[in-house]
C-alpha cells in the first residue's frame, strides 16, 4: 500500500511538525540515494549533507512512519548486548571500541537535538530493574565492571529499599541507575531530523516506495513514478525491508512490539510511578519498558508477536503487562495503543555492511535503535566519504543468518522466543 499515514498513537497526536513532502517524480541525479526515512536514513542525510554530498531520501510512507515514529523513546548507552558478553564473543579490544561507539551514539542524539533545536522532550536517566534472583545478584558486578574496565562512572547500583522509594513498580528487587541514558519523544525527534536535513538541502520524498534497484558504477533506484541515479546507495529500511534486499534479509527478523499511553495522571500518581522522571526498563527477555510523557501519561511498552498481524485489541494486549507492574492503574483509562515492527538479529547486535563498493546498509538494531540507528547514519556518511574505520568496527561484528533463511526463520524464532518467555514467567 502506498503512503500510509502515521499509526494512531500518542506520538502522532502530539507531533509538533506537519510535513507533507512530494513523491519522487521523473528522473533525478544525486550523489547518494537513501531508502527509508527513519533515524538511519535521516541521520545519514544530515551527515552526508554536512560533508557536501547531494542526497535524495525515498520514503514509502511518511517521515518517521516506521519504528522511528512509534518506539519507547529510550536512548540507552552501550550496545544491546552487555559488555561482558561482547568481551567473551569478540575480545576486549573490540568490546571497548563498541562501548565507545555506543556512548558516542547517545552523544550524537543529544548533539543533533541541540544543534538543530529539535523539540522532543529530551530527558535523562534510566532505571534498569530486575526481578529474577539471578538477575538481581548480577547487578553490582555489572556496575563494578563498567566502572573499572570502562571507566564509566554514570551508573550505580540501587538496592531494593532505595528502589521502593524511586518507583511503586511491583516485583523488582534491585536496579541500576544509569544517568548517561536519555529518553525522548521519538516521532518529534524523527520529524526534527527531517526538518534539519531539509534545511541542509537534502531532498526528501514521501509516498515513494522503492520497487527495485540495480547496482553498478551508478546505481539506479526505481519507484512507480520516478528514478534516481546515484553514485552511492544506502538501504535503511530495518524491520520494513520485506523482499527489497534478499541478500541481507536473512540476517534480520522483523518482530512486532507494542505500546500504550494512559490518560494524563495526577502529578502525585506520576511521581509515585517514577519519582525522578527517568525511563524504566526491566530485565525480562521480552523487555517491558516505560516512561512518563510531558503531560504525565504513562507510556508503557510490552509484549511481542512474530506474525504479520497485530493483536486486534492493542490497548488490552499491552495493559495486562502494565498491570503486572502497576496494579494500582487498574482503573486508569488507556487512551492509545499501537504497535510497530523492528528488526532483531540472532546475536542481538546490529548488522552493518556493504553489498558492493557503493551500496551500504545498516539494520537489526534489536531494540537499541534510537541511539545506534542515529549513529549508523553518521557512520554511513563517513564510509561513503572514504573513512571506513569506524563503520568497519560495527561491520566486523559477524552477522549470523537465521536458520532456514527468510522462508523458514519463523518457526525457529517462535520456538526460541516462547522458550525464553517461559523462562521469564518461571522466574
Ligand atoms: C514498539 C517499539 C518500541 C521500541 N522501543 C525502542 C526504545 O525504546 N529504544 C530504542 O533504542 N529502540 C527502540 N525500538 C527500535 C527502534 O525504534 C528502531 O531500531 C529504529 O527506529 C530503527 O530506525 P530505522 O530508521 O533503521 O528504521 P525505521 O524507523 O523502521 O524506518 C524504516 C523506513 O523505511 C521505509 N521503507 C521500507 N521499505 C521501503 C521501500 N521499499 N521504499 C522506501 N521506503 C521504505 C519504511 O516506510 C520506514 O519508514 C522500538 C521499536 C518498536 C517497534
Amino acid at each position: 500500500m502506498q503512503n500510509q499515514a502515521h499509526v494512531d498513537s500518542w506520538y502522532a497526536a502530539t507531533a509538533n511538525l506537519k510535513l507533507d513532502l512530494p513523491p519522487l517524480q521523473g528522473a533525478v541525479v544525486t550523489d547518494v540515494c537513501v531508502i527509508g526515512a527513519g533515524y538511519t536514513g535521516l541521520s545519514a542525510a544530515i551527515h552526508l549533507r554536512q560533508l557536501g554530498y547531494s542526497v535524495t531520501v525515498l520514503e514509502a510512507n511518511k517521515i518517521g512512519w516506521g519504528a522511528s515514529g512509534r518506539n519507547g523513546g529510550h536512548v540507552g548507552t552501550g550496545q544491546r548486548l552487555d559488555q561482558e558478553q561482547l568481551e567473551k564473543w569478540l575480545g576486549l579490544d573490540h568490546a571497548r571500541a563498541l562501548w565507545a561507539l555506543g556512548l558516542e551514539a547517545v552523544d550524537t542524539v543529544c548533539q543533533l537535538i541541540e544543534q538543530h533545536d529539535i523539540d522532543c522532550e529530551l530527558k535523562q536517566g534510566n532505571l534498569h530493574v530486575a526481578s529474577k534472583a539471578s538477575d538481581i545478584a548480577s547487578l553490582p558486578g555489572e556496575v563494578e565492571h563498567l566502572q573499572k574496565v570502562y571507566d564509566y562512572q554514570q551508573i550505580r547500583y540501587v538496592d531494593a529499599a532505595e528502589l521502593k522509594q524511586m518507583t511503586s513498580a511491583r516485583g523488582f528487587g534491585g536496579a541500576t541507575l544509569n544517568s548517561g541514558c536519555r529518553h525522548l519523544h521519538p516521532l518529534n525527534y524523527a520529524l526534527g531530523l527531517a526538518r534539519a536535513a531539509l534545511a541542509l538541502g537534502a531532498q526528501l520524498h514521501e509516498g515513494s516506495r522503492v520497487l527495485s534497484y540495480t547496482e553498478g558504477e551508478k546505481v539506479s533506484v526505481k519507484t512507480d513514478r520516478g528514478e534516481v541515479r546515484a553514485r552511492f546507495l544506502v538501504v535503511a529500511c530495518n524491520g520494513y525491508l520485506e523482499k527489497l534486499e534478499p541478500r541481507t534479509a536473512g540476517h534480520i527478523m522483523p518482530i512486532n512490539n507494542y505500546m500504550l499511553a494512559t490518560e494524563p495522571l495526577s502529578e502525585e500518581l506520576a511521581r509515585r510511578l517514577i519519582r525522578d522522571d527517568t525511563s524504566i526498563s526491566d530485565s525480562r527477555f521480552v523487555i517491558n519498558y516505560w516512561k512518563l510523557s510531558a503531560d504525565n501519561r504513562l507510556l508503557f511498552g510490552g509484549g511481542e508477536s512474530y506474525s504479520s498481524r497485530f493483536p486486534a485489541d492493542l490497548k488490552g494486549f499491552v495493559r495486562k503487562y502494565m498491570l503486572r507492574v502497576y496494579p494500582e492503574l487498574a482503573d486508569t483509562r488507556i487512551d492509545y495503543g499501537w504497535g510497530g515492527t523492528l528488526a532483531i538479529t540472532l546475536k542481538r547486535m546490529p548488522d552493518f555492511g556493504r553489498l558492493s563498493p557503493n551500496t551500504f546498509y545498516a539494520h537489526g538494531y534489536s531494540g537499541h535503535g534510537v541511539p545506534i540507528a542515529t549513529l549508523a547514519g553518521k557512520l554511513l556518511a563517513e564510509v561513503i566519504s572514504g573513512t571506513a574505520e569506524r563503520f568497519d568496527v560495527m561491520a566486523s561484528v559477524p552477522p549470523s543468518r537465521f536458520p532456514g533463511g527468510t522462508l523458514l526463520r519463523w518457526p525457529g524464532l517462535v520456538a526460541g522466543m516462547l522458550f525464553y518467555k517461559l523462562r521469564d514467567s518461571i522466574g
